[in-house]
């Protein structure tokens, strides 16, 4: 199989061509059609898999089929992740498949000054990537609101339980619209991070690698 198969947009096809990606990988296979659809998904994957490319893609697609300007203090994607590296290498990975689309990424995280992360958020953003206290700092400090998300990504849910991210996760998920779509990543599924992921998605599609 290769990409063009999905129906990407031709501004991503051309990117991952540049990135030298020649097929996908199980996972992407199995996540991009449902995501592209809209469909909430359930996945578990380890980094290594291609993880994040079957959900920056299609939802960069999406984000391409329905442009729209992002409402000031707010993104149209919000990811979690349970570090800052993390975080940084997902932003990065949204750079450079959406490198040919007029989209904007930003990052937050804490153990920086918060200033420069409130000014890139001022204007809003189509995509943030975030770990889950500084993202709640910044709603406390009104220079966030997540009312105009309409994507929403947990990635490696189990690091972020292992973290203590529990109560923030709640707190953020009751503050994102609940008409959204949902994707939550997990290496593990254990029945707490099923349990908790249930509270999150609706009719997942499943996938496993
Ligand atoms: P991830 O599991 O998302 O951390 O990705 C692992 C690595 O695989 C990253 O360096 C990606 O750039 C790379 N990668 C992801 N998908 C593909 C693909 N379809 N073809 C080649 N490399 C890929």
């Amino acid at each position: 199989t290769s990409f063009q198969q999905f129906g990407l947009a031709a501004p991503i096809l051309k990117a991952l061509e540049e990135e030298g990606y020649e097929s996908p990988t199980p996972i992407q296979s199995k996540a991009i059609p449902d995501v592209m659809a809209g469909r909430d998904l359930q996945g578990i994957a380890q980094t290594g898999t291609g993880k994040t490319a079957a959900f920056a893609l299609p939802i960069l697609h999406r984000l391409a089929a329905d442009p729209k300007r992002p409402q000031p203090r707010s993104a149209r994607v919000l990811v979690l992740s349970p570090t800052r590296e993390l975080a940084s290498q997902i932003a990065e990975s949204f750079r450079s498949y959406g490198r040919h689309l007029r989209l904007s990424t930003t990052v937050v995280f804490g153990g920086v000054p918060i200033g420069r992360q409130q000014r890139a958020l001022a204007g809003g953003v189509d995509v943030l990537v975030a770990t889950p206290g500084r993202l709640l700092d910044l709603i406390d400090q009104r220079s966030l609101t997540l009312q105009g998300v309409e994507i929403l990504v947990l990635d490696e849910a189990d690091q972020m339980l292992d973290l203590g991210f529990i109560h923030a996760l709640r707190r953020i998920v009751t503050l994102v619209p609940t008409k959204r779509q949902t994707l939550f990543f997990s290496a593990t599924m254990p029945k707490s991070i099923e349990q908790l992921s249930a509270q999150f998605i609706t009719d997942p599609v499943k996938v496993a690698v």
